[in-house]
């Protein structure tokens, strides 16, 4: 497959799509009908389904009887724990395998020419990126997951949470599914913004940072504090008119659903002359740029704030002239402190 069909590769071998970043069409004023009708397919296929048939898939196979879950017990929660981990080492190590390791499609599509593997890097563990976002997924990243599952669950079990059936409310149950993506959206943005404050930063969130150049391993590689408010998303399901599978579908799109954007490259080849794309563009942009794109743009809220850089010359000129502004608030800040000082 051409990739230079596509996008372009500067000198240090680092591809960019032709195509900028978009916004999807959905709080686009005044509705564009014609333009949401041919992103929908997108918005289901494939990662939107993927997350929800995982859910339906933990509720048939996975999650214990109703009464087993309304006590806590470590018997059941291990076990979910388990299932977790084998699934986020099959789903995580799929991409990771693929793409870095047997380096399949070698870097076609990639964004950064480079793999992390290339360089040590003492900002991790060990030196070594993968080993660093590995540990960081396993220790914090499902266990902090399943014990958000776990309560969530025994939450359910014994009635303090809204338990609609399917049978009963499929419309509103159908309603809530679909903005499960939403939800995510508007809490992963407000969160994202939160730990970018200077102190969350340094203490939380730097830690995820620290992949300058993401791979799959570092979608879930955050400081637990990250952890518990990231997918903590599962907790809006203790007051919306839901169901389990609801939950866990919210908890899916967070714990799986964080791959996507971390793959590194812009689209995955599947077989020959196939491909799927990651969206991935956005959030790399942000690892790279760190003070852009806090959201995944599902909802236009970086548009809404000014923070927006879709990846072309424009949006760059505007990431620049908002530094700019920054730089000359805190210099004329400087200068006040300075005179008040001089006049005491
Ligand atoms: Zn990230
Ligand atoms: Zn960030």
């Amino acid at each position: 497959m051409d990739d230079l069909k596509f996008g372009t590769r500067n000198k240090r071998g680092d591809w960019a799509p032709n195509q900028p970043a978009e916004t999807a069409p959905l709080f686009a004023f005044p509705l564009r009908l014609m333009a949401i009708l041919k992103w929908l397919p997108h918005y289901f296929f494939p990662w939107n389904t993927i997350f929800a048939a995982s859910a339906v898939a933990y509720w048939a196979w996975v999650i214990p009887p109703v009464e087993t879950m309304q006590t806590l017990d470590i018997g059941w929660i291990a076990w979910l724990y388990a299932v977790n981990a084998i699934c986020v080492l099959l789903f995580y190590g799929a991409f990771e395998v693929h793409l870095y390791v047997l380096k399949r499609q070698e870097n076609r599509f990639k964004y950064n020419g480079k793999f992390p593997s290339e360089q040590k890097n003492k900002a991790f563990w060990f030196e070594r990126q993968n080993v660093d976002n590995m540990l960081r997924t396993f220790l914090s990243g499902v266990t902090i997951w399943t014990a958000i599952e776990a309560a969530m669950l025994w939450a359910f079990a014994n009635g303090y949470a809204p338990w609609l059936s399917f049978a009963e409310h499929p419309w509103t149950l159908a309603l809530v599914a679909l903005v499960v993506p939403i939800i995510h959206e508007f809490h992963f943005f407000c969160i994202h913004r939160l730990i970018h404050t200077p102190f969350l930063y340094k203490w939380v969130h730097s830690v995820h940072h620290n992949s300058v150049n993401p791979s799959p391993w570092s979608s879930l590689s955050m400081h637990p504090v990250e952890h518990l408010l990231y997918l903590g998303t599962a907790f809006y399901h203790l007051i919306l008119p839901s169901n389990p599978i609801l939950m866990l579908y919210q908890l899916h799109y967070a714990g799986f659903g964080a791959i996507p954007g971390h793959v590194g490259f812009d689209k995955v080849e599947i077989g020959r002359g196939k491909l799927i794309d990651s969206h991935a563009y956005a959030h790399y942009l942000h690892h790279k740029y760190f003070e852009v794109n806090y959201g995944d743009a599902l909802i236009p809220l970086d548009k809404w704030f000014g923070t927006w850089h879709d990846g072309s010359a424009e949006g760059e000129a505007q990431m620049q002239e908002r530094y700019r502004r920054r730089k000359e608030k805190l210099a004329a800040r400087k200068a006040r402190l300075e005179v008040g000082e001089a006049a005491e």
